[in-house]
């Protein structure tokens, strides 16, 4: 790809395990970097939801490339291309690599509007029908450094039938080659990537073709697409990344679309995914809640001298109080169930739990205030109980992602999965 200076390095590939390395050279000057396994910027029309970009950039260690999606930039199109200084500029954004992606993790997109030539995006608006030149142009006036290439992703409901799977697998890559056309023949794309997407369902085979056709096109990496939650049980995701990802060349990145759980990022890194779209604390946040699964994986030096670091863990688990359990009832808001990873602050036990969110947590709203402060500001609807949350969410999301960095580093990602896993085992958690 003419221009191109990203290149992945790994460190350490440990089979079963997962990869961990470096991707440099990104962005146009190529001076921007990401660690795998890792996580993009999640974004709402380049503002990370709640967060003004002073607040935002208070917090260390954010990842170098921000998610913007299609959908809602298709609509300004005309603003966009008035304006010509590229999307990044126009929503004011720092410096940061600029990934444009189809569609909203976040958000289901309604089904049965592709075509032959085209596919769907919802904005605000309603629905906006792309043609492969349409997509091109939109691209032209965002100026992303990578771009997710135009495909039929329609096809992650169960019974979605083996003729409809192989028809998305078509489309997909005749859009791909539509789109290397005009990147190639572009100077406005010079130094970009286009990311291309595997698409297959829940059909081997399928699977196996899209990947190795879309292997053989000069991409920079690769979307899997259509493994969203609820698409297909765990298992199946994991035999089947596991096998897309064999097909993939070593040195290219791979994201996974639409996963964000900690349980199924850990299961998804050990087959070969590297990035992740980071929409979870934006999804935890909106119910009303904050991350408080322990990532933990440094002995503790206080206690490290006294009890052998197994007895430790096994200590901290049998302590372990059952939070989950009795404050999840399985909460329904909007489209998404509370999980296990977090606790929901509106519940009347915190309005006089004068503990911070998460014990040892660095996080600004952590440093600052208590659980029953926050629990106020959501039973009175204050709009500071969304950015405070946002603010931990994210923290603690980007925290993981460092603690399974340094499991892969140090063989200790069995010990992090049982810590990720043990849903009481968390610093902090109440015990009653
Ligand atoms: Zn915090």
């Amino acid at each position: 790809m003419a221009g191109s200076k990203m290149k992945l390095e790994l460190s350490r590939v440990v089979q079963g395990k997962g990869r961990l390395g470096v991707l440099k050279g990104l962005g146009r000057t190529g001076q921007h970097s990401l660690k795998i396994p890792g996580c993009l910027l999640y974004t709402h029309f380049g503002s990370v939801p709640h967060l003004t970009q002073d607040t935002l950039h208070t917090m260390r260690d954010l990842p170098s490339v921000t998610q913007v999606t299609l959908s809602t930039i298709a609509e300004h199109q005309e603003v966009l291309e008035e304006f010509k200084d590229g999307f990044r500029k126009f929503a004011g954004l720092h410096d940061t690599v600029l990934y444009c992606s189809l569609h909203d993790p976040a958000t289901s997109c309604p089904t049965g509007h592709t075509t032959n030539k085209t596919v769907s995006v919802w904005g605000s608006g309603g629905r906006i029908e792309l043609t492969a030149a349409k997509f091109m142009a939109l691209q032209r006036t965002i100026q992303p450094d990578w771009y997710q290439s135009m495909a039929d992703g329609e096809t992650w409901l169960s019974d979605t039938s083996r003729k409809r799977v192989r028809k998305s697998v078509d489309r997909t890559l005749a859009h791909l080659d539509e789109c290397l056309l005009v990147h190639k023949n572009s100077q406005e794309f010079e130094g970009a990537e286009i990311l291309g997407v595997v698409e297959g369902g829940d059909i081997l085979e399928e699977r196996l073709r899209s990947a190795r056709e879309t292997a053989k096109r000069p991409v920079g990496g690769f979307c899997l697409d259509g493994f969203q939650a609820g698409s297909m049980d765990q298992a199946l995701r994991t035999q089947l990344i596991n096998a897309v990802t064999k097909e993939l060349p070593e040195d290219k990145p791979r994201l996974l679309q639409g996963v964000g759980q900690p349980d199924e990022v850990l299961a998804c890194v050990g087959a070969g995914v590297d990035l992740f779209e980071a929409f979870f604390p934006f999804q935890v946040t909106e119910r009303g809640c904050a991350l408080c699964f322990s990532f933990d994986i440094s002995p503790d030096p206080e206690r490290a001298g006294s009890a052998p670091s197994t007895v430790l863990e096994l200590e901290q688990e049998r302590d372990a109080p059952v939070e989950a359990q009795q404050n999840g009832d399985n909460m329904v808001d909007g489209q998404t169930q509370m999980t296990s990873f977090e606790m929901n602050l509106k519940d009347k036990r915190y309005q006089d739990d004068f503990r911070p969110l998460v014990e040892g947590c660095g996080c600004y709203c952590c440093r600052n205030h208590k659980r029953a402060y926050l629990h106020h500001l959501l039973v009175t609807n204050e709009l500071l109980a969304g950015v405070l949350l946002m603010i931990h969410n994210t923290a603690h999301y980007q925290g993981f992602f460092s603690a399974l960095r340094e499991a892969l580093a140090t063989d200790k990602l069995d010990l992090l999965q049982r810590r990720v896993l043990s849903k009481g085992d968390r610093p902090g958690g109440k015990s009653e």
